[in-house]
């Protein structure tokens, strides 16, 4: 007797352990890597991503389960998918099964076949009149049907109102070879004429410099002032790869804002692209990705997981404000867009294209090192460069609901000119501080170590980590005084005192407690389109890429926050900020003017915002990240645990460190922990981190590749849990 083939095959499931599943396959199933397939799973079933055929299976051979049904009929991961895939889950430390499914729409993750997204149409084949003759006497339904498709091509619904029955009948005429079915091929979709605006001296020469360096694998930052036209440039570059018949996936942070953006691509490529962001239906997002997939759609404009867009000639990535940190994904699998784009781009030998006013430390240390090309991008094509940076001290004179006297002069002057305002202040809610004067009681979450914001317009207390909600008492709580008071300002205050202060003019907030709704922040942004006189107030929201010619004037309310942060990338973020926020102004024929409020204006840092570019000041902060031995200099893996009770967080931890501590290779590394989370409780549970620092890469992952396997099968205490976040953002 020959021995059977093996039919086993590992399956990846999304699921947060570091394995995948082994099960016997059917007989005359192709086994091809990157189909689904509904797997028996405990007394259930879940869908599974056909790896590996074949696998030398440790499992005991009479406890593998045959799969069920295959659910594709051909693979929804390619092998360049595949391999990233398992880079990415390597890289990061991910679980493979979690990493497989996070490259696949969530549509694809039931158990069930893809829609039909095509249409399947029948057609005569073979030019045999006389078989079809002689059909019918023998079979005249098959020959009623024949006679139809003599006409053309039928779809299911076109035969299915022919004869209720078509089915039997068309198959037997397959099985004939008289009939065939093809899917409808999409029409191809043509590139619209356009007229984009010639481009200034520093953009052409851009362009030329490129142009030879496109053939393979480069990254490429294109380091321009805010408002300088690197979108202009991405655009050229798209159409570029567009004409070799190549395809481009389009980063952008945020797509709240980019309304302009994707008018603007509209206007370029017709109909050649394809929108994916997370507020798009889950079926929406599918056809988008199975579009681009196919072909019939040449662009993937998207946010963070768009990089995963699949497709077969690739050309070249775009992302535009490559330091935003949106880019980095906090939950589940723990990876940053950017660097997982630059690989897939090493893996197909294209280029990726970096853009930003304010790269990150990180690309600016790489393309140092790494020999990444720079371009600069130092003038507007309009007429005014953007605002230098101007400190208004909050220490004296007046300031209602946190604007100083100053600020109303200059927002004052600005509006009677015609020019609109930007405000900018990263706090949501009426105000973040609410307690007793008497007694020091302060408003607090009951799940976590933060302070609950009063949100007037709800009547409440909210918590916004975890949106527990408490109403205002009415007395203290604590001490029984009657005079509870609120301290600080956020988004919903500073609204209703502009409000009640320029009753004429337009008040638009932007945040996210009044913008439930897409259409809600369209009507506020076609107001600032109309061009005339308003106020725009808004949170981090607002301080991104978008292009609003008539803003002459950004003040950002509260600088101060930041300068004392505990973390090591505050200034960094800071920086970023006051710069995006300041070059929303002077963007079209009138200069603008930018503000900064401080209690602090003899700060260091805020001085040399003011004084120097943002190159200097993070080329200061990249000398000092050096010196203390922090990345970019450093390799920051975290490994975070929480539970219900501190303890069991810390001994979770405490466990993987010991892993650590005898692993070879450890003593060129630098352990740091366990110990509680800045926030140490949260959602109820309590926190706490232990943070592995190198000084290099390989010398991390050396030690990292030999400890993960025994770490993967530590039993942590029930109910504790631990990921690992390499790359870490904060310390
Ligand atoms: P960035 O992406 O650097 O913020 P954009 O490409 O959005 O810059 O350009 C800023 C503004 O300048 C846009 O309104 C754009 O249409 C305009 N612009 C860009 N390049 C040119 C050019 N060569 N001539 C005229 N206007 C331009
Ligand atoms: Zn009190
Ligand atoms: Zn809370």
């Amino acid at each position: 007797m020959p021995v059977p083939p093996s039919r086993l095959a590992a399956f990846a499931i999304a699921l947060p352990i570091y394995r995948v599943f082994d099960y016997e396959v059917e007989a005359g199933d192709p086994l091809r890597p990157g189909t689904r397939y509904r797997l028996p799973f405990g007394s259930g079933t879940r869908t599974g991503v056909l790896l590996d055929p074949a696998p030398d299976s440790e499992v005991d051979p009479d406890k593998i389960r045959p799969a069920g049904p295959r659910l594709d009929d051909r693979p929804v991961l390619d092998e360049h998918m595949l391999a990233l895939a398992r880079w990415l889950a390597e890289y990061y430390l991910q679980p493979l099964g979690e990493v497989i499914f996070l490259c696949l729409p969530l549509r694809l993750h039931r158990t069930e076949s893809p829609p039909a997204d095509r249409v399947k149409r029948w057609r005569l084949v073979g030019e045999d009149p006389a078989a079809i003759e002689a059909l019918a006497r023998r079979s005249p339904r098959q020959y009623e049907i024949c006679c139809a498709l003599a006409s053309g091509g039928m779809t299911a619904a076109d035969l299915k109102a022919l004869n209720p029955n078509w089915h039997a009948a068309v198959r037997a005429l397959e099985r004939r070879g008289l009939v065939a079915w093809a899917w409808d091929e999409p029409g191809t979709i043509e590139l619209p004429a356009f007229s984009a605006p010639t481009l200034s001296a520093q953009q052409t020469g851009i362009l030329d410099s490129l142009g030879p360096r496109l053939g393979g694998f480069g990254v490429h930052l294109l380091d321009g002032i805010t408002g300088s036209g690197k979108t202009e440039i991405y655009l050229h570059l798209i159409r570029e790869t567009l004409d070799a018949g190549q395809q481009v996936i389009y980063l952008v942070p945020e797509i709240g804002l980019t309304d302009q953006l994707i008018e603007r691509v509209r206007e370029r490529f017709g109909d050649c692209f394809e929108l994916s962001h997370s507020g798009l239906t889950e079926s929406r997002r599918y056809r988008a990705w199975d579009r681009f997939r196919r072909g019939e759609r040449r662009i993937m404009l998207g946010t963070r997981s768009s990089l995963f867009a699949q497709c077969n000639n690739l050309g070249l990535i775009v992302i535009d404000e490559e330091h935003d940190s949106s880019y980095r994904q906090e939950d589940g699998v723990r990876y940053h867009a950017r660097d997982v784009a630059i690989k897939r781009a090493q893996m197909l030998d294209i280029p990726v294209l970096l853009g930003s006013a304010t790269p990150s430390t990180e690309t600016l240390r790489n393309c140092a090192r790494d020999n990444w090309y720079t371009y600069r991008l130092d003038q507007r094509p309009t007429r005014y460069p953007p605002p230098a940076l101007q400190l208004v001290d909050l220490r004296h004179g007046r300031i209602d609901f946190g604007i100083a006297g100053a600020v109303f002069e200059r927002i004052d002057t600005h509006l009677e000119q015609g020019g609109q305002v930007l405000i900018y202040l990263n706090r949501r809610g009426f105000a973040p501080v609410v307690m007793c004067h008497e007694c020091g009681w302060q408003a607090v979450c009951a799940n976590c170590d933060s302070r609950l914001t009063l949100h007037q317009s709800v009547g409440s207390l909210l918590c916004h980590h975890c949106g527990y909600a408490d109403r205002v008492p009415e007395a203290c709580p604590q001490c029984g005084n009657p005079e509870i008071r609120h301290y600080g300002v956020g988004t919903e205050q500073l609204e209703q005192g502009l409000v009640e202060r320029y009753p004429q003019i337009p008040i638009l907030r932007i945040d996210r407690d009044v913008i439930a709704s897409r259409e809600a922040l369209q009507s506020r942004l076609e107001q600032l389109r109309t061009g005339d006189p308003c106020i725009l107030i808004g949170t981090q929201m607002i301080a991104k890429g978008h292009d609003y010619p008539a803003i002459t004037l950004s003040v950002v309310l509260d600088a101060d926050q930041a300068l004392f942060s505990a973390a090591y990338r505050a200034p960094e973020r800071l920086a970023q900020t006051l710069f995006q926020v300041a070059g929303r102004a002077g963007r079209g024929d009138r200069p603008g003017e930018a503000l900064v409020q401080s209690r602090f204006p003899g700060h260091p840092l805020l001085r040399a915002l003011v004084e120097r570019d943002y190159r200097d000041v993070v080329g200061d902060l990249l000398h000092e990240r050096e010196q203390l031995g922090f990345p970019p200099y450093a390799r920051v893996t975290m490994f975070r645990a929480d539970a219900p009770a501190l303890d069991a967080a810390l001994a979770c931890l405490q466990s993987i460190r010991e892993i650590l501590a005898r692993t070879p290779g450890i003593e060129a590394l630098t352990l740091i922990g366990p110990m509680p989370a800045l926030m140490t409780r949260r959602i109820g549970r309590y926190r706490a981190q232990l943070c592995l620092l190198a000084p290099a890469y390989a010398s991390l992952r050396e030690v990292l590749a030999r400890a993960m396997p025994e770490i993967a099968e530590l039993s942590a205490a029930r109910d504790t849990n631990w990921i690992v976040d390499v790359d870490a953002q904060d310390l």
